[in-house]
């Protein structure tokens, strides 16, 4: 709304002031006027007809009409303020009476009555006729005046206070407005005092506006330095993270060497001593480029630069990853990782699951790391919570545990419970830090519980998006609803991982603690009461290869299936599982899909080969159905060796391009089948090379496209998005290991098709 100014009001509030003083001193004036109009011609009145019957009364008595018919007539003529003049008779006669030629007209005269009288006798009545014309029209001239005269003084008043209010109120306050806007904008202006003559009360706010101006220097300065510190301090965060970047390249270019020839050197024919020697570097070469990853991992969450990718994941299926990682860890120590999964809960969810496994892996690690004797469990469950799932995945272990002062610090970088000195573990202490702020990043949390010599349980909290992309893959097998299997395991975790899996399929299930309760079940539930018997290899007292063939003595189990779960690989030998048939021995940790798919050909075809599954069916890399040629550019002469080394034993003819360029020309000369490129090399760089060979490609027009494999010290995230985004089909990052080298030789001279390109 557009507000009027005070000046505005304060003339329309004079000007309305002034209309009404006009009018209540016109009407008035008016009053007045009017009353003493009357009054005057009233005295007139009486005194012309005074006069007159003074001067014709003899006349009046006797009547003589000549005589007052010219005596009114000429009163009349003489006096044109007389309409008419009438004399009446004691008898109310008119004896004489005279008018003026003009017709008096309605409104413009007032009539008098008077009697006529001498010495208290009354002889008649004069009524005369007085014309008001001529007054009205002066009162009405009076009136105007008046009402002109009170316009204009009350104006000239007005004017006076606009004045007065312009100089006195307006100015200073015009003038203080300015500086707070000034002020408040941040515009500096030439200050001007205010007027000498401004009232106390604006020199007042005046000295607070000049207070207010001050704050506000004041605290423009102070947000100038603060700005001036945080770009200096996104400068050195950004020198720190291209520092680290760059750091991480050079000191994994000379660890490709020592861990690539370490490699090599275990390959070779070694005594014991030089072997144990080649193993101490190649696993401290191993344990450094962790130390390297986690730090540089660190240092990009903690510059904000951590970004999350958002996709569909199967939550299970990724868990059951990291736990089949995980559990060889443990074997020597008898340690085993059991995964419980909610089987309510939806299997795929939107997230990173780069992340969330690293997250995973690392707590689920420390609890392997930590514990000596019993167990580690990974426990899933959830709840929905407005579109989402509240997912708490709870890892519990039974190992060291760490004491209560300690368990608020162990999330801090670099923090461990046994300092460095006294370390019994291995490790950085960056873990924890790590995925603590990596499940910040996803709006989860993390809190722990611990017991010193009894256990430790890290719990995740973290909501994630259950994804209507892609359905939890249905498991192709047979149906198994009313089954029913006894499940035997010492450990309770596993009973109650195993029959719960088992329910979800339609299955029920009776389990048993040890060998003997097991037999003593069987016995009990007699003939064909069970349809399956799922057991464990690792128990004491009775181990389950004798279970086995002690379930085999009992007349009606002969054919009773026998699964056996192991953590150790080949537990029973051929001619043993050939015995025990129909029987089956599965490498622990068993997969949902893995059981599902063992216990179905199990029992589809009852009496089958009964070999070991290994826990995931490896696919067939590292093995060649031709001979190769591959074209490296690499300027390292050491990276150089340590790659013709590995693939030395290989079916593979190796060209070596010692920059960018030089492997340009070698690819136009030999067409290789597969193209190795470091990023970093002098003359041409990895990127500049690819892309020209792809232009190279793409001229010659029969769509060719050689697998150009990446081979860089650079381990983030935007480097290999920068090498699939000029072409690059793979890529590796250094040190490589032989076998993710000759896996990744093998897969692209096998898929040799071409491929889209990521970007341009
Ligand atoms: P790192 O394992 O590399 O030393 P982390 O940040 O992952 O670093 O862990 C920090 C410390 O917390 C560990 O060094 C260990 O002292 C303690 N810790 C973590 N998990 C466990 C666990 N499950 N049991 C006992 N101690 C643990």
């Amino acid at each position: 709304m557009k507000r009027t100014g005070i000046l505005s009001q304060i003339v329309l509030s004079l000007s309305l002031a002034a209309v009404l003083v006009a009018y209540v001193v016109g009407y008035v004036a008016q009053t007045t006027e009017a009353q003493r109009l009357n009054e005057q011609l009233e005295e007139q009145a009486d005194l012309t007809v005074s006069l007159l019957s003074g001067l014709m009364l003899e006349s009046i008595i006797i009547e003589d009409v000549p005589v007052l018919q010219t005596g009114l007539i000429e009163a009349i003529a003489r006096n044109p303020k007389l309409l008419s003049i009438k004399i009446l008779n004691t008898n109310d006669d008119v004896i004489a009476e005279a008018a003026a030629a003009s017709e008096a007209e309605e409104g413009s005269f007032v009539m008098y009555e008077r009697p006529i009288e001498l010495d208290g006798f009354a002889f008649g009545e004069m009524v005369v006729l007085w014309s008001t014309r001529e007054g009205t029209a002066l009162v009405q001239e009076r009136v105007q005046q008046t009402i002109m005269w009170t316009g204009l003084s009350v104006g000239g008043l007005s004017l006076l206070v606009w004045g007065l209010v312009h100089l006195l109120a307006l100015r200073p306050l015009g003038m203080i407005h300015q500086r707070m806007s000034d002020a408040i904008s941040g515009m500096k202006r030439q200050r001007r005092p205010l007027p000498w003559y401004a009232s106390r009360e604006f020199w007042a706010l005046n000295y607070s506006v000049g207070v207010l101006e001050d704050t506000f220097d004041e605290r423009d300065e102070r947000e100038f330095a603060l700005e001036q510190a945080r770009e200096s301090a996104d400068i050195a965060n950004k020198a720190k993270s291209e520092f680290l970047a760059n750091m991480s390249h050079e000191i994994r270019t000379p660890m490709n060497g020592v861990i690539g020839m370490a490699e090599l050197i275990l390959e070779t024919k070694l005594d014991d001593d030089q072997r144990m020697y080649a193993d101490t570097i190649s696993k401290s070469g191993s344990a450094l480029l962790t130390i390297i990853n986690d730090i540089l991992n660190f240092s990009k969450i903690e510059a904000g630069k951590m970004e999350l990718e958002k996709a569909p994941f199967n939550l299970l299926h990724s868990l059951e990853d990291v736990v089949t990682l995980l559990s060889p860890t443990g074997n020597d120590k008898g340690v085993e990782i059991v995964l419980r999964y909610d089987p309510t809960l939806p299997e795929v969810f939107v997230g990173d699951v780069g992340r969330f496994r690293q997250i995973i892996t690392n707590i689920a690690g420390n609890a392997m790391k930590f514990t000596l004797r019993g167990y580690v469990c990974i426990e899933v469950t959830g709840e929905k919570r407005m579109g989402e799932h509240m997912l708490n995945i709870a890892v519990r272990d039974t190992g060291i545990g760490i004491p209560q002062e300690k368990l608020d610090t162990i999330f801090s970088a670099f923090e461990q419970v046994d300092g460095a000195a006294t370390r019994n573990f291995e490790g950085t202490g960056l873990g924890l830090a790590i995925s603590e702020r990596l499940l910040k990043l996803m709006g989860g949390r993390i809190a722990v519980s611990s017991t010193v010599g009894k256990g430790s349980v890290f719990t995740l909290s973290v909501p994630l998006e259950v994804s209507a992309e892609a359905p939890p893959e249905a498991y192709a097998s047979m149906d198994m609803k009313g089954l029913r299997a006894l499940v035997v395991d010492d450990l309770e975790v596993n009973r109650i991982i195993l029959s719960e899996r088992l329910q979800t399929w339609g299955m029920s299930c009776v389990t048993a603690n040890c060998a003997a309760d097991a037999l003593n079940i069987l016995k009990e539930r007699g003939d064909s009461y069970f349809d399956l018997l799922l057991q464990d290899f690792q128990m004491p007292i009775m181990d389950g290869g004798d279970l086995a063939r002690q379930v085999r003595t009992l007349p009606h189990c002969k054919d009773l299936p026998i699964i056996v779960l192991s953590s150790v690989e080949q537990p029973l030998d051929k001619d043993e599982i050939d015995e025990l048939m129909p029987c089956k021995v599965t490498t622990k940790p068993v997969r949902a899909a893995q059981l599902q798919r063992v216990i179905s050909t199990m029992l589809l075809t009852g009496k089958d080969s009964g070999q070991e599954i290994a826990p995931e069916t490896p696919k067939a890399e590292g093995e060649f159905d031709r001979r190769v040629s591959v074209l490296m550019a690499e300027d390292n002469r050491t990276n150089q060796l340590v790659v013709s080394r590995m693939l030395k034993n290989a079916p593979i003819d190796l060209v070596l391009a010692a920059n960018g360029l030089e492997a340009v020309n070698l690819f136009k000369r030999n067409r290789p089948d597969i193209i190795l490129m470091d990023m970093m090399m002098p003359v041409m760089d990895g990127l500049q090379a690819t892309e020209e060979i792809r232009e190279l490609e793409a001229a010659s027009g029969f769509g060719e496209h050689t697998p150009i494999i990446a081979l860089t010290a650079n381990a983030l995230q935007s480097h290999k998005d920068k090498c699939l985004a000029v072409g690059m089909n793979d890529f590796l990052s250094k040190p490589i290991s032989k076998k993710a080298l000759l896996d990744a030789c093998s897969r692209w001279a096998k898929d040799n098709v071409p491929v889209e390109r990521t970007g341009t």
